[in-house]
């Protein structure tokens, strides 16, 4: 009884920035349910490498270019996976960007304004495509990446535009939340600690290694996140088991908030 509640099949999930890292493995945890999964990313290289790669394990997935930062894209998104599935059940909405080590006082417009695009607009204009035709039919359950720097300052790297836009991506989830509650469609985040994945891979050289060690000493488990960490919560959130749940941002952050 309980287990099924994790189950996705016949579920029409899409996943933005699914071509690596943790939306890379929040697709694979989504079709290891059962679902039809849509990996979406600007890349379209990358992504029909990471489709193939998906698929060779026996993964019902397919491809969609998305750019998040394109205004129209969203809608046109939705509606050519509706009309190949009929509906979109799950969202999780991943892409980000991070600019980092740029102090406040001295950060362009442009650095400001390409990480807001990205990491809180692209996450509106997806919530606003996908959930108008959930609502439509009454259901849905939409997963938004968040941050724990949307909790906490990240130190030593400045980088007040990540940081603010994680705590909008917090706060439009809420917002979301209290508008759809009514109507069938949750909305959720997950809110993740320093995971090791490409946008984290320069902390790893020698010249990074007092970074690290902050990182990981501020951290009471001592340790990075991994991919699947994030996937499985995700997958927990997007699934029937949380059906009491919207407007919740879950911290998988190794317990770093409570230092
Ligand atoms: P990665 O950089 O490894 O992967 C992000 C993916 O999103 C890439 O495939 C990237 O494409 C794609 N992407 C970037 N811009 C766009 C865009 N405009 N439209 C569509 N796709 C885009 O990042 P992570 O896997 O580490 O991060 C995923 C999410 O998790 C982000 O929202 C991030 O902020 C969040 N997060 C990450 C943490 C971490 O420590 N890694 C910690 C907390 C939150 P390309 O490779 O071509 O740029």
């Amino acid at each position: 009884m309980y287990m099924n509640k994790f189950r996705l099949d016949d579920r029409v999930a899409v996943v933005t920035g699914a071509a690596r890292g943790i939306g890379f493995a929040i697709a694979e945890a989504l079709a290891e349910a059962g679902a039809r999964v849509v990996l979406t990313d600007y890349d379209a290289k990358a992504l029909d490498d990471a489709v193939a790669r998906l698929a060779a394990t026996g993964a019902t997935v397919e491809g969609e270019v998305f750019d998040v930062t394109d205004a129209a894209a969203a809608q046109r998104v939705n509606d050519a996976i509706v009309a190949r599935h009929g509906r979109v059940d799950v969202l999780v909405n991943n892409a980000g960007i991070a600019i980092s080590d740029h102090p406040a006082e001295s950060m362009s417009d442009e650095t400001w304004s390409r990480v807001i695009d990205v990491n809180l607009t692209g996450v509106f204009r997806a919530c606003r495509a996908f959930g108008r035709g959930m609502l439509e039919r009454g259901g849905g359950s939409i997963v938004n990446i968040g941050s724990m720097s949307g909790f906490i300052v990240n130190r030593p790297q400045e980088q007040v535009n990540y940081n603010a836009s994680k705590a909008g991506v917090h706060h439009l989830t809420r917002s979301l939340a209290a508008e759809w509650g009514a109507r069938g469609v949750r909305v959720n985040a997950v809110a993740p600690t320093y995971i090791d994945t490409e946008m984290n891979q320069y902390v790893h050289a020698k010249e990074n290694e007092a970074r690290l060690q902050g990182w990981v000493g501020n951290t009471p488990m001592h340790r990075l996140g991994r991919v699947d960490e994030i996937a499985s919560v995700v997958l927990f959130l997007a699934s029937d088991a949380a059906s009491l749940m919207t407007g919740a941002i879950v911290l998988a952050d190794g317990g770093y908030v409570c230092w």
